[in-house]
């Protein structure tokens, strides 16, 4: 029918710019050759259509039960797109067409994620707007843009509710779940009301500190399930953790025991390794804090190197659903990939990829072991970074390699391209940051700051680009690559997930989650 109306419109036009009209034109779409049909790219994109047409819609108010919010730091659009083409070449394709968990969700849109002051974000102003459907400073969260950055005093009385506040108080379950230190932004900002992120373990007098603030939470009963790193802002300086690492507060606070006192008659369990984790019995299990490293958590490569023994995060996520689920009422939890920006400001895509590799599995975890009819799984980043994919690379080309063209009949040549200056060149690269660093197997990207900038151009000639230890070269030279600015994705799945279709402030997002979930009152 609409192709008929496209022919007669098309019919129409001709006409009324005076040539003459088709005679063959009026009924019948012309049939497609058949190489046209048999090509494997027809079927597929007739089979997408089939699902994306039979997608089922729920608005209404309340429908998602439970909501799952993943947040990939830093996982900019250029991140999915390299992220992926990793993913599908570790499993042995070409790597182009694989498609990551959440690129099989039905629907997906863009995301605006500027502070109120800040062109480029930060990761404390987009997760408060995500967290709280209002827009923020850059280095604060929970409070309104119109307190200064660090200012306590007028921070108080300008705290905002979050989304998994308003979840506790409907009696719903809890979790955040972070790869990072848990008192850092992304997961902070899903429950502490600071004007200045820095306040992770001390606060000016009048304000509390971040670890203070989610051991006495007092939305519900406080988080169910939190699991991540930044155990050193839980202990006192004068205590030293299962690493043998020191804890930071100088209050003499000791937060473990103060959360294990809070729960001790609710199913409580502190662990701090990934055994320890794996050995909890859900079923028993009401609280769960699992705090696996002194500060951030490892790089998805550099796990195996851990003292204590890690658990992945997928494998987090699973332990999570598991307590969660347990509930009539529903959960909320929150899931950040928190290294995937890490190791982006050390210039290294290795890790930053292959952490964003393990997101995707998390989230996978996720679709798994829910039901798109009654849970809402969002997916989406706070921010980008200024990482790109250069040059024409033939298919299939290894996305951490150098550029390998086409020639004039467009097949593969036999050797890496060579820029304007005679040098080859990385698909991957920076806009900013520390610069080349060929570090061979070195597995944790941090390493790199302790080395000097090395930015511009270098011979990668005799450089195996796809090692682990490998910095991409940078432009401009900065102590750390930075953020970018542009906007990010959103994948989604479940009741409500349509809403997100289309360009909206990251502040939207609050807006779907609370709508869906029923969080509001009317
Ligand atoms: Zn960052």
């Amino acid at each position: 029918m609409r192709t008929r109306n496209n022919i007669g419109m098309a019919a129409a036009l001709l006409m009324a710019c005076g040539a003459a009209p088709a005679a063959a034109a009026e009924s019948q779409a012309a049939p497609l050759p058949k190489a046209q049909r048999d090509s494997s790219w027809f079927a597929d994109g007739q089979q997408q259509l089939a699902q994306a047409a039979a997608q089922p819609i729920n608005n209404a108010p309340g429908a998602a039960k439970n909501i799952i919010l993943f947040v990939g730091d830093g996982m900019g659009i250029s991140t999915v797109t390299a992220a992926r083409i990793l993913a599908g070449q570790q499993q042995g394709m070409d790597g182009e067409e694989y498609r990551l968990s959440f690129e099989k969700m039905p629907f997906s849109g863009l995301v605006k994620t500027y502070n109120t002051n800040q062109q480029t974000a930060d990761s404390a102003g987009t997760m408060s707007a995500i967290m709280t459907g209002v827009k923020t400073r850059a280095g604060m969260f929970g409070v309104t843009g119109d307190v200064p950055r660090g200012d306590c005093a007028a921070s108080r009385g300008r705290e905002l509710v979050t989304a998994l506040e308003l979840a506790e108080g409907l009696g719903k379950r809890t979790g955040v779940v972070s790869t990072a230190r848990i008192t850092h932004a992304t997961p902070a900002a899903t429950f502490a009301k600071v004007p200045e992120r820095g306040w992770e373990y001390s606060a000016p007098e009048g304000c509390r500190d971040i670890a203070a603030q989610l051991v006495e939470l007092t939305a519900g009963d406080g988080i169910d399930v939190i699991l991540g790193g930044g155990r050193r802002a839980f202990l006192p300086k004068d205590v030293t953790d299962v690493e043998g690492a020191a804890g930071r507060r100088e209050d003499g606070r000791n937060l473990v025991r103060e959360w294990q006192q809070r729960y001790r008659d609710q199913g409580a369990a502190y662990v701090e390794d990934r055994n320890a984790l794996v050995d909890i019995d859900p079923a028993k299990t009401d609280k769960l804090l699992g705090l696996f490293e002194p500060s951030h958590m490892r790089y998805e490569a550099d796990r195996k190197n851990d003292q204590a023994g890690e658990p992945s995060l997928s494998e987090m996520t699973a332990s999570a659903l598991e307590i969660l689920k347990r509930n009539d009422d529903g959960y909320f939890l929150m899931v950040e990939g928190g290294r995937i920006d890490h190791g982006h400001h050390a210039g290294n895509a290795y890790n930053a990829l292959n952490d964003a590799v393990e997101f995707a599995e998390a989230v996978q975890v996720a679709m798994d072991r829910t039901s798109a009819e009654d849970t809402l799984i969002i997916v989406t980043a706070d921010h980008s970074h200024v990482f790109t994919m250069a040059g024409y690379p033939t298919r299939g080309n290894p996305i951490l390699g150098k550029v390998v063209g086409n020639d004039s009949r467009g097949e593969p040549e036999s050797e890496p391209a060579r820029a304007a200056d005679g040098l080859p060149y990385t698909t991957l690269g920076y806009a900013n940051g520390r610069g080349f660093a060929a570090l061979g197997k070195e597995t944790d990207a941090d390493v790199r700051y302790g080395l000097p900038q090395k930015t511009g151009r270098k011979d990668l000639t005799e450089v195996d680009t796809t090692a682990t230890g490998f910095h991409q070269e940078a432009l401009v030279p900065s102590d750390a690559e930075t953020h970018g600015g542009e906007d990010v994705g959103v994948w989604a799945r479940g009741p409500g997930a349509h809403l997100l279709s289309g360009t909206h402030e990251q502040s939207y997002l609050f807006h779907v989650m609370a709508h869906s979930g029923g969080l509001l009152a009317d």
